[in-house]
């Protein structure tokens, strides 16, 4: 007889965890208790060593698929002579920083319930377990328990209950547990009319009517209203573009199963376990066939499968089987999760609204994820995988990274632990400003953070909405990281890699430099200790009227073109640029509001304008998301020298030119200019490193979401013998930003801005 007292930490609450172990605990004929912990769940077990150690292995294999286990502790202890196995109730709680779970996908038990005529929750579009069902997007306040959720106003019936207080059951402490006797409903209605027209199993059959006969609905869904409509009826998905004031952005799609999704998209097995996995998150694909009104000049479609119980009865009830599920907004606004406030802003835009009874407590959009080159990369972080804590940062204070103002994040850091908030948006929005705030609120409240003690770090840039807000959030230390500096650190502190010397570059549309020019490809050299160094970068051009640029390829490409010699009449063919390439021209002449920038993101504005991206982009970074997937599978790389620290655009754009004026088709110099910034960036990259005696890379920036950027530099590096690290757990994008703001913060490693400058390099 020995006894074990054994520590799990991770995301161990509120995913079934204890009644897990309940189970195990009774397989293995042991003894003891488990309870939760403020920092995680805490087991102490009897019984003969050989079932001890077999419990101990099953624990690992067969938690819970919510669950993520960060460690396991287990020391041995005095046996207490416990006759039973039972479940505490939980310690004490002083500092809720145990994590909250996030939302997890319908698990196949329940599924199997939702279709069973003779189960009492039979087409309940609420259904869910301790293993399954809404989390981050219910809870009010921590701890985690049903009168913290939104789900405290339906009282639970005996049937649940009886469910809800049994250890031996999958609902055990089910908190959002309910049934159709007890539970909210759904219910169809219009807009206009206060009344409804169906309800229930009725409502959703009318729904998938609808949907068939080509009409747009509001969804009500985990963590916000969708726009649905049948993804291959070419009318509806015109109108909702037209109505949505969405010109080009590609939708994303909800396919019945993976038959059906196999059909459209290439799978690997990877993307097959990233659609399948309890974050169900939406995976940008390989397409099979095009859908040019859902993802226009893309080669991917975004794709994902039902993840809640009413997406499956919707599919089910022989709904379109690709659906578009699209963010309930318009434009870039964020996506709407009140009632009330998705009744008036669609009013218009729905035909008729599929509504769910229980509250939103939050906002969360899904998550966009690509397999790329280096494995999984997140686009875009929120449904399945906020809150839950990215890292352990080696601090004690509490900090507050605000992020950047484009695909804003903000993390927070409580004992350590980096909590990176869902994507919340375009912060120049007002209503994504709000939000925002609401979000910053929203987790300092729900970690009972002293604020007193709150460091808080935002984007140097003096302009950015998150800056001026940190700077009113008054009493407390506010410090500033440069942008681009940030985006290395967030990998380098995904991977814990806090003294690590590296070299990193950093590529990306627009951070404002240190210098007060506009920064977007930089290399640095240095560790999260240390500092990072910037030791060389682009080429400087002078950008025209600013930010605006960045709407315009063509006016950005005017600053690189006319460092070049004899250029061409870009206003003839096969160019044709138009007007504004003349006036940006003048501006640049005048010396008018220019800007100096180092930009890798306007480069390939300049390079995508040059292949016949002339007209303005609807989206941040639709020119080079163009030219990736313009280009064919193989050409010869374009010269991009590296010298003095400089990356030299000048014969890259050349070679472009004459190549076009010479009449070679637009994939193979698309492919040729890909080709050429991967190996003119290795070779600033392997220099660098064998200057600096190092051996590992860091790629990061929303320039490297280009999948085939990312290709070419991982066949090259390889060679070379370099170590590459790319971001897994948070997007390279701007979503990134705020957690690399946190890390270097930890280290004290801050920039303070300068005034903006508006100077000739
Ligand atoms: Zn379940
Ligand atoms: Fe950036």
């Amino acid at each position: 007889m020995s006894a074990k007292n054994i520590r799990i930490r991770g995301i161990v609450q509120g995913v079934g965890f204890r009644p897990q172990v309940y189970r195990l605990a009774r397989t293995y004929s042991l003894t003891g208790w488990v309870l939760n912990r403020e920092d995680g769940v805490e087991i102490h077990v009897e019984g003969s060593d050989d079932k001890i150690q077999e419990f101990a292995a099953a624990l690992r294999d067969q938690s819970p698929p919510g669950a993520s286990i960060r460690s396991i502790e287990a020391l041995e202890t005095e046996p207490t002579g416990c006759r039973d196995f039972i479940i505490h109730p939980s310690a004490g709680n002083d500092r809720p920083t145990a994590g909250i779970s996030p939302d997890l996908g319908v698990c196949v038990e329940c599924l199997s319930e939702l279709f069973d005529p003779d189960d009492r929750r039979f087409r309940y579009p609420y259904i869910n377990c301790s293993q399954c069902g809404p989390r981050f997007t219910v809870i009010e306040a921590l701890p985690y328990d049903r009168r913290h959720t939104t789900m405290r106003v339906w009282p639970m019936d005996d049937f649940c209950s009886s469910q809800y207080s049994d250890p031996a059951d999958r609902r055990f402490h089910a908190q959002p547990l309910a049934c159709s006797e007890c539970g909210p409903h759904y219910y169809l209605r219009t807009a206009t009319q206060d009344s409804v027209l169906r309800r229930d199993w009725e409502a959703i059959q009318e729904s998938a009517r609808l949907l068939r006969s080509g009409r747009i609905l509001a969804v009500k869904g985990l963590g916000g209203y969708h726009l649905a409509c049948d993804a291959r009826n070419d009318e509806a998905v015109s109108e909702l573009r037209e109505r949505k004031f969405r010109k080009e952005k590609p939708f994303a799609l909800m396919g019945r199963n993976l038959e059906v999704l196999r059909t459209w998209v290439h799978l690997s097995a990877g993307e097959e376990e990233l659609l399948l996995s309890p974050a169900r998150p939406i995976v940008l694909a390989r397409a099979r066939s095009e859908l040019p009104g859902v993802a226009p000049d893309n080669r991917e479609l975004g794709v994902m499968l039902p993840y809640s119980p009413l997406h499956h009865l919707l599919l089910g009830a022989a709904a379109p089987a690709l659906l578009v599920m699209t963010s309930a907004n318009r434009s870039s606004e964020p996506i709407a999760y009140r009632d009330d406030d998705a009744l008036q802003r669609f009013s218009g835009l729905a035909d008729a609204f599929l509504m769910g009874e229980r509250p939103i407590a939050r906002r969360v959009d899904d998550s966009v994820v690509r397999y790329g080159p280096f494995g999984p990369s997140l686009l875009r972080r929120a449904r399945g995988y906020s809150p839950r804590a990215v890292v352990d940062l080696p601090v004690e204070k509490p900090i507050l990274a605000l992020g950047a103002d484009l695909k804003n994040t903000i993390t927070l850091v409580v004992d350590g632990q980096a909590f990176v908030s869902q994507h919340i948006g375009d912060l120049g929005q007002a209503a994504a400003f709000e939000a925002f705030r609401e979000t910053v609120d929203d987790l300092l409240t729900m970690y009972d953070v002293d604020r007193k003690e709150l460091l808080v770090v935002g984007d140097a840039h003096p302009q950015y909405a998150s800056t001026t807000y940190g700077r009113t959030l008054r009493g407390r230390q506010h410090r500033s990281v440069q942008h681009h500096r940030a985006h290395l650190a967030s990998v380098l502190a995904e991977r814990r890699a806090w003294s690590e010397r590296v070299a990193g570059a950093s590529f990306d549309g627009t951070g404002y430099g240190d210098d007060g020019t506009i920064w977007g490809g930089e290399i640095f050299v240095g560790s999260l200790e240390e500092g990072l160094k910037r030791v060389a970068h682009l080429r400087p051009a002078l950008l025209a009227g600013g930010d605006a640029a960045a709407r315009h390829p063509v006016q950005a490409a005017a600053g690189f073109l006319r460092q070049l010699q004899d250029p061409p009449d870009f206003s003839a063919q096969p160019f044709s640029f138009p007007e504004r390439f003349d006036r940006a021209i003048r501006l640049l002449s005048g010396k008018v509001r220019v800007f100096p920038t180092t930009s890798a993101g306007r480069l390939f504005d300049a390079a995508a304008a040059l292949l016949g991206f002339t007209r303005p982009v609807t989206f941040e970074g639709q020119a080079a998301s163009w030219l990736e997937h313009q280009a064919a599978r193989d050409a010869d790389p374009y010269p991009f020298p590296f010298g003095e620290g400089e990356l030299d655009f000048r014969p890259l754009l050349e070679a472009v030119i004459e190549d076009r004026l010479a009449g070679k088709p637009v994939a193979w110099i698309a492919r040729a200019f890909h080709r050429a910034v991967a190996s003119g960036l290795m070779q600033a990259l392997s220099q660098i490193c064998a200057r600096h005696g190092l051996g590992t890379v860091v790629l990061s920036g929303g320039v490297f979401q280009n999948r085939l950027l990312l290709k070419e530099l991982r066949s090259l590096l390889a060679d070379e013998g370099i170590q590459v690290w790319t971001n897994q757990q948070v997007p390279p994008n701007d979503g990134g930003i705020s957690l690399g703001q946190a890390a270097l913060a930890v280290f004290g490693r801050f920039d303070e801005p300068r005034k903006l400058a508006g100077r000739e390099p």
